[in-house]
């Protein structure tokens, strides 16, 4: 069957490589998993193994009629056919009797983005993600500041867990092979967030304007949320404790939590 470009699909085929991903989710047997994008059942094998239940999100019927078939002996495992944009995540766990999931998936790359703000989202139910990304995304998430990619989804990602980068794999570990190197993160969420954000639409304004202009001091790039008030914005970020001349690329993430607490005050 021919994979289908319009849904990302490039299937590992590197036992290796299969492995280690399912061994950086550490699935312990009373755990459940939620896997997005199972495709052929590439990492589903391994998962069904180790897990309590699996429940299997794809939205291909084709890749569906194969996995039914595949998995129809493992009690374990279900499936939703469905498209895991319309999936309730947190609902879904609860509904199975857990408080809290692992989720794997070697994800879509051309939906990646909203795939990451559903699981971030999603973080009170679940402990850790281990998924498959483009390589430069990977290396936007995992970002310290200073670094040049260190950005919006950097922070985005860094105030809701702590991700970690498992290893890089090369287009010819899948077929067919994509246009780009992949990279596996896990997203710890146990013991994480350092940092509870209390307004999300503020958090977020907050951290689009500073890097807007990536090369500017704070004090200027984000004027654009103050209409012109100097004077505010220099009280604000001086009640946050935040270095008014640094650039955004160099203020660690919790520190535009901070800002946007104190914005919130002067409201
Ligand atoms: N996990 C398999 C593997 O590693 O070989 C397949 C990975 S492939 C990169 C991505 C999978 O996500 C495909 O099976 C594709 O059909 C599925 N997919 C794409 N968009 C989806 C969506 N919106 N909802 C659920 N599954 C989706």
């Amino acid at each position: 069957m021919k994979a289908k470009k319009s849904l990302g699909q490039h299937f590992l085929i590197d036992g290796s490589a299969i492995r280690q991903i399912v061994d950086a989710a550490k699935i312990g047997a009373d755990d459940l998993v939620i896997e997005i994008g199972p495709g052929r059942g590439a990492l589903t094998g391994l998962l069904v193994k180790q897990a309590a239940q699996v429940l299997a999100i794809e939205i291909d019927e084709d890749m569906c009629h194969i996995l039914r078939r595949q998995f129809a002996n493992d009690k374990n495992f279900s499936l939703v056919a469905a498209d895991v944009q319309l999936v309730d995540l947190c609902e879904l766990v609860q509904n199975q009797g857990f408080s809290r999931a692992i989720l794997v998936g070697n994800l879509p790359y051309h939906i990646t983005g909203i795939l990451m703000r559903q699981i971030l989202s999603a973080r009170d139910v679940l402990s850790k993600a281990v998924i498959m990304v483009q390589r430069e995304v990977a290396r936007r998430i995992t970002a310290k500041p200073g670094n040049k990619d260190y950005g919006v989804l950097t922070t985005v990602t860094q105030i809701n867990c702590v991700p970690q980068l498992i290893f890089d794999l090369p287009p010819s570990y899948f077929e067919p092979p994509p246009k780009v190197h992949s990279s596996v993160l896990r997203l710890q969420f146990d013991g994480a967030p350092q940092f509870i954000v209390e307004d999300q639409d503020l958090f977020l304004k907050v951290v689009h304007a500073s890097f807007q202009q990536r090369r500017k001091m704070l004090r200027n790039t984000l004027r654009s949320l103050f209409d012109g008030n100097d004077d505010l914005l220099i009280e604000i970020l001086q009640e946050a404790g935040v270095d008014a001349t640094l650039r955004p690329e160099a203020v660690p993430v919790g520190q535009f939590e901070l800002i946007a607490r104190a914005w919130d005050k002067r409201r």
